[in-house]
């Protein structure tokens, strides 16, 4: 539908600068709404953002693919430097009508949508196929992409997983998402992709055969790395059809997250994402350089990040309290009509800190997931397994465990909990400097440490 403009000149929309957080706000403490009001009127006042788009035009993603096997680098992933390449402007979408609107303000008839060479008919269901290249080995490898398009005009949603290889569990929420689906009750399309790192999946793995990260390199680039390749063939030929990008994540390296979303809430159209998942914690988090949502959100896609549960693993509850989600999304944004609307509102946290551990060890937990902390709680204690001293981990502040480690033998620097900081712990002038900044955050040590989606 027209809710985005394809190809048109690529400049971060005006109304971007306007501060989103009222809604959040009303389940919050005055003081925190009132550094919220001062926050929005400095952005408010902020000059909208230069023009963030530059590139050649016009490439298609397939087919400027060309790759010797020589290029298959094999290169650390935590070594790696992170490729900056900017949205091709043929790609960038220039919001016009506000998500949370965009199947009221659908008029006229569906069309039929256009995807990877194939044509899907308004009112059907379609399993296409998404192939990259021919990389490493020369072979073609392709992933599904299931496709519903629906019998009324409306948004195109995409969801993603498994851009991390080893993350298992969106994999079966898109599943359960895409087969529930009744075409002739949808307005709009939903795009699902189940595995998109298919690569690192056959193997178990979070990484690209060549250890690299996938989503360090998006949008891509059609003349980087063999991930540069993958991340553009992928943008530019699935991404780009998108309205809104639901990206599906779990914890890494024997770690779990509590489900939750992660979100950059100066983003309006971000926040009518993460109000429509329902009964999810919400993370406040810019995206970070090179991630889909990164790419997507700059490219005027709004996109958050699901995060449920640990790697390597199929967790029924994470499974099903993402696929409600997503299904509640869809009824929000008034894509299916259904009467059920599922969700109290959980907390929104606008910061957290990572607890690591100063020992290594053997990592044992005292909490759990989704637990409740005061500051200085005993969240875990590490034993040196030849000495038997033992260290304890305890919470910087008041919050909530919204993901942690598995009990596993640690080094010294190991990101063993990451507490969601309540409101009322982070002074206010942290608070309106996190939803002020313009630039996305740099990489950090989460990021290298695999924690950043
Ligand atoms: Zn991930």
């Amino acid at each position: 539908m027209q809710l985005h403009r394809p190809g048109a000149p690529a400049s971060r929309p005006e109304r971007d600068a306007v501060t989103p957080m009222k809604p959040a706000c009303q389940q919050l403490r005055n003081a925190f709404c009132r550094a919220l009001a001062t926050a929005s009127l400095l952005l408010a006042a902020a000059p909208v953002l230069p023009g963030e788009v530059s590139g050649e035009p016009g490439v298609d993603g397939g087919e400027a693919l060309e790759l010797t096997s020589g290029a298959a680098e094999s290169r650390s992933v935590e070594s790696a430097a992170v490729e900056v390449v900017e949205v091709d402007p043929a790609y960038a979408h220039v919001p016009t009508i506000p998500l949370a609107d965009a199947v009221a303000a659908a008029d006229g008839v569906a069309e039929p949508l256009e995807l990877l060479g194939s044509i899907v008919p308004p009112g059907s269901a379609r399993r296409l196929s998404w192939t990259a290249t021919e990389l490493f080995e020369g072979v073609p490898v392709s992933t599904p992409v299931l496709v519903v398009n629906g019998a009324t005009p409306g948004p195109t949603l995409c969801l993603t997983a498994a851009v991390h290889g080893d993350e298992l569990n969106g994999i079966e929420m898109v599943r359960r998402v895409m087969h529930e689906l009744p075409p002739l009750k949808v307005s709009g399309a939903v795009i699902g992709v189940p595995i998109v790192n298919v690569q690192g999946f056959r193997r178990g793995s979070r990484y690209l055969p060549d250890r690299r990260d996938l989503n360090r390199y998006f949008p891509g680039n059609p003349n980087g790395s063999a991930a540069a390749r993958i991340a553009y063939s992928f943008f530019t030929r699935v991404i780009a059809h998108c309205d809104a990008l639901v990206d599906l994540h779990t914890g890494s390296f024997e770690r779990a997250n509590l489900p939750q979303i992660r979100a950059d809430l100066r983003n309006p159209d971000v926040v009518t994402l993460t109000q429509g998942l329902g009964s999810m914690v919400i993370l406040h988090s810019k995206p970070t350089v090179g991630t889909l949502r990164y790419a997507a959100t700059r490219a005027g896609i709004p996109a958050v990040t699901l995060e449920a549960g640990g790697p390597s693993q199929l967790e029924p509850n994470e499974v099903k309290h993402g696929a409600r989600s997503i299904e509640t999304l869809i009824n929000s944004l008034g894509m299916v009509r259904r009467v059920r609307l599922w969700g109290d509102p959980e907390p929104v946290y606008y910061r957290s800190t990572w607890v690591r551990a100063d020992n290594g060890g053997i990592l044992f937990a005292d909490v759990s997931l989704g637990s409740t902390v005061r500051k200085g709680d005993l969240l875990g204690t590490i034993t040196d397994p030849m000495s038997n001293a033992r260290s304890e981990l305890r919470s910087p502040y008041s919050g909530r465990i919204i993901g942690m480690a598995r009990n596993q033998v640690v080094m010294p620097g190991f990101a063993a909990f990451h507490v969601g900081i309540e409101t009322d712990e982070a002074p206010v002038e942290e608070l309106i400097e996190a939803l002020t900044e313009t630039e996305p955050p740099r990489p950090s040590d989460d990021y290298v440490d695999g924690m950043s989606e």
